[in-house]
């Protein structure tokens, strides 16, 4: 593959090129590897400053429907719109609930709008990687937004917060028993909550809702990368496009607000710096499950369980001998 050439098109917008390309940093392949790397490499600083919007909520919130009506919104203002996925469960089963090809079925047909259903890969941690550097190359192909969706589970939504420049968390219309099943740490990360499906009757319901987590919100430590204000949450009709145009108002100004303070720049390279530590305390963790490192565990492992050997002398001897570390 010319990888010049791919470049070349890709910062020429060219759909068929970013889909490759994004083909080509999914593949374990060690030669396509060295390829993809390459191309980051010489796509770097290049491209535009995409808006990283990530978003997260359970199934059945409403987040197929919201990026549908969201992106059908900002393109109609002539914005190029990326959304990609993190799917937990392609990790573990190899098959994706967001590959659903009935998923976003207008947006899909825009031709401002590009999307890639999240790959089936066995680890979280390569789909994490995959989707990070296809956000790269999606912001290399001249995206205004990519948005990145992640369903309410596990690890995916500290990885999808720290790929994004703003993470929206998508929220039902909810008793108030119900508000404390969002974990903490979930509100914590959140820039704006949105509570979806305010219409009909669910309105009221909704509009209690979102003042219950207004409440919770001024009740979280205040970060220093938000202005008064924020986070805030909302209440939208995704279904009935109310409350979309606001909500991406608000995440314009508090993009604007960030960008003019450096909290911005000073988010996007703290994101790195996790990322490479991420990488490092993963490629390290994958020598150890590889042979001939998982052998020689393994009999020093036997040696430490039958006391010829303190684990502190065989962990030394393990990172000396076989992993050429002190
Ligand atoms: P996802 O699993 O989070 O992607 O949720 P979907 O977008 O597939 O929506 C799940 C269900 O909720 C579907 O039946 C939608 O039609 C419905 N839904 C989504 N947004 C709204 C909304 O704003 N109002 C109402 N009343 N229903 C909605």
């Amino acid at each position: 593959m010319d990888i010049d050439d791919l470049k070349t098109r890709i910062l020429a917008g060219e759909r068929r090129a970013l889909a490759r390309a994004i083909t080509l940093v999914e593949s374990g392949r060690a030669d396509h590897r060295a390829q993809a790397l390459h191309l980051l490499e010489g796509l770097k600083g290049h491209g535009r400053e995409a808006l990283r919007v990530g978003l997260s909520g359970t199934p059945g919130v409403g987040k197929s429907t919201f990026i549908e009506t969201f992106g059908l919104m900002l393109t109609a203002q002539g914005l190029k719109v990326a959304v990609l996925a993190v799917d937990p469960s392609s990790a573990r089963s190899g098959g994706s609930i967001l590959g659903d090809k009935t998923r976003m079925e207008r947006l899909s047909r825009d031709r401002n709008a590009f999307i890639r259903p999240s790959p089936s890969q066995t680890q979280l941690g390569g789909v994490a990687r995959r989707t990070r550097e296809a956000t790269d190359l999606c912001e290399a192909a001249g995206f205004d937004v990519v948005l990145i969706e992640t369903v309410g589970v596990g690890q995916s939504e500290t990885m999808v917060a720290e790929m994004s420049d703003l993470f929206l968390l998508l929220l039902a219309p909810a008793g108030g028993d119900e508000l404390q099943g969002v974990k903490r740490g979930i509100m914590e990360m959140a820039d704006i909550l949105l509570v979806n499906k305010a219409d009909g009757d669910l309105k009221a319901t909704a509009l209690r809702t979102c003042a219950d987590y207004a409440g919770a919100l001024r009740l979280l430590r205040k970060r220093p990368q938000d202005p008064e204000g924020f986070p805030k949450a909302m209440t939208v009709s995704a279904l009935e496009d109310t409350g979309l145009a606001k909500a991406w108002d608000e995440m314009q100004s508090l993009a604007e607000w960030r960008r003019d303070t450096g909290h911005f720049a000073a988010r996007r390279a703290a994101q790195a710096r996790f990322w490479f530590n991420a990488e490092v305390r993963e490629r390290l963790l994958a020598r150890l499950s590889r042979e001939p490192v998982k052998g020689a565990m393994a009999a020093l492992a036997r040696q430490v369980e039958a006391g010829d050997l303190t684990p502190t002398a065989a962990a030394e001897e393990l990172l000396r001998d076989h992993l050429q570390m002190d």
